[in-house]
């Protein structure tokens, strides 16, 4: 599926709705597209939509920040900027996040863990056509 936007609004509402799909059921999301592609704009919206209020920011310099939600859950936002390729996920500490049900993990850059993610990761691929145009392709593996 590839949803166009024409600006950050957009992705942000496009990532709200998105996000309903994780009402009652945990996941793994895997984001990954160029600096400035609207990686840290998707999670906004997505955490939008599952009402967290807190200010999303990058966790560039901290690896992971997470944001409680709902009754009892969690949204762990992930940015593997700084890291080189391919860093061991143990080594890092976020190995049993990765075989979440209940929670929800969303990963910036993640395609520099991508062989070691579960095989129920929903891949999405943000480029950028123009300065306010993006492309969304989600990868289809939501039951
Ligand atoms: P990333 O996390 O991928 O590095 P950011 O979300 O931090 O990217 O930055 C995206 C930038 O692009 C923001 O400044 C945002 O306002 C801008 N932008 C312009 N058009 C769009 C669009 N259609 N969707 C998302 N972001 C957009
Ligand atoms: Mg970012």
């Amino acid at each position: 599926m590839v949803k166009q936007t024409n600006n950050a609004e957009e992705t942000q509402q496009f990532a709200s709705e998105f996000s309903k799909k994780f009402k009652d059921q945990g996941g793994i999301i895997a984001l990954s597209g160029d600096l400035g592609a609207g990686k840290t704009t998707f999670v906004q919206g997505f955490a939008q939509g599952l009402n967290i209020t807190d200010k999303i920011i990058s966790p560039t310099f901290v690896l992971m920040r997470q944001h409680r939600f709902g009754q009892d859950r969690m949204l762990y936002h992930i940015d593997l900027y700084r890291l080189t390729d391919n860093p061991d996920i143990t080594n890092l500490g976020i190995k049993d996040l990765l075989e979440e049900t209940h929670d929800i993990v969303l990963i910036e850059w993640a395609e520099k863990i991508k062989v070691q993610l579960p095989s129920n990761t929903i891949f999405i691929n943000i480029t950028k056509p123009s300065e306010n145009s993006r492309q969304i392709e989600i990868s289809d593996t939501i039951n």
